[in-house]
């Protein structure tokens, strides 16, 4: 799955794209017809179920991330199908495969390159759809494998030995750790730094990653980000996408935080995500809940838990195409009138496989 050998091609996909863009951007102007704008502002969303086929993702105490995903993401595409009869869904895949790829690592690819492969026709497919809105939905996990863990910690020390070879020892305590995390968070592609994306990709274009197991760490093997149209699609991005890309976040946090989920907010990432960088539009990773913690495990695997998350997510897509619109909506709970929150910019290391 090489990028398109087509610049141009691309080019003319990118310079519609900057169209929209200016046109959505110049929706306040009484003159425009709104008509119009109301018909660009959210046209398709892509829908990517994260992992899929040799790629499980995290793992709870009996499910997969890659078949919880899938749940969500079935879920949340009927839904904007519901909420939105004009709005296309495309998916990026349906079933328990590595999109593009297959279920199993074909013959010729290593682990890395068919991650890599899978990756690469995710961004392609959502481009090539002229997505307005890509959403990727994933699990996380704590650190911890799901299930009791041991913890040691140091609760004193202790001399040990006799004459010289007298000396001090710790005393370990060890405990049952229990996995407590939970909630929600999104992630974005970074874009705060000056002058980052055709540089600062550029630099890592020949990158081999150590640990394929890392979200999307599998990347820079068989993207090519010194290309011109990716170029392109990074100024794009810094122009106007990432400013949507944080709206969505933010008003997906928002309502997961109403639907009474624990949010640890809006984050941006400079690394890691390859999908959200390679996607000419605003593209948002959800983390839908931790794996790792069997009560969350069990509500993400509930019918309740998944129409709970879908629910928050299309409260989220109305407010979002409204605001784009021009005629933002108060939040999903009227009973409050609270605006949505700035996005908090945080800085998190890319932990382990999301
Ligand atoms: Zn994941």
């Amino acid at each position: 799955m090489k990028m398109s050998k087509h610049p141009l091609h691309l080019l003319i996909l990118l310079t519609g794209a900057l169209f929209c863009t200016l046109t959505s951007f110049y929706s306040g102007d009484p003159h425009h017809p709104t008509h119009l704008t109301q018909k660009l502002a959210l046209r398709t969303i892509i829908i990517d179920p994260g992992h899929g086929g040799f790629d499980p993702g995290t793992s709870g105490l009996f499910s997969l991330e890659k078949d919880v995903a899938l749940a969500i993401s079935l879920k949340l595409g009927a839904a904007i199908q519901e909420a939105f009869p004009n709005v296309k869904v495309v998916y990026t895949r349906t079933t328990d495969i590595m999109p593009g790829i297959g279920a199993d690592i074909p013959p010729g690819y290593t682990k890395h390159s068919a991650l890599a492969a899978g990756l690469n026709y995710r961004a392609e497919l959502a481009n090539k759809s002229k997505a307005d809105l890509f959403i990727a939905i994933h699990c996380d996990n704590d650190g911890h494998p799901a299930g009791p863990f041991e913890v040691h910690r140091i609760v004193g020390h202790k001399y040990v030995g006799k004459g010289k070879k007298r000396h001090r020892v710790p005393i370990y305590d060890s405990y049952q750790g229990k996995h407590t995390r939970e909630g929600t968070e999104a992630f974005i592609w970074k874009a705060d730094r000056s002058g980052f994306k055709g540089s600062a990709i550029n630099e890592r274009g020949g990158d081999e990653v150590s640990d394929s197991s890392n979200e999307g760490n599998v990347d820079s093997a068989a993207f090519d980000v010194s290309s011109p149209e990716a170029v392109m699609r990074a100024q794009l991005y810094e122009q106007k996408y990432f400013a949507n890309s944080a709206l969505f976040a933010t008003l997906a946090e928002d309502e997961f935080t109403r639907a009474g989920r624990q949010s640890e907010g809006v984050l941006q990432r400079d690394e890691g995500i390859r999908v959200l960088q390679a996607t000419g539009m605003p593209s948002v990773l959800l983390e839908t809940g931790f794996l790792s913690n069997e009560e969350e495990e069990k509500y993400l695997n509930s019918e309740d838990g998944q129409n709970e998350l879908v629910r928050a997510m299309v409260g989220a897509l109305k407010r979002y195409k409204a605001t784009l619109e021009g005629h933002p909506l108060p939040e999903t709970d009227t009973t409050t009138h609270t605006p949505p929150k700035a996005p908090k910019p945080t800085y998190s290391n890319p932990t382990n496989q999301r």
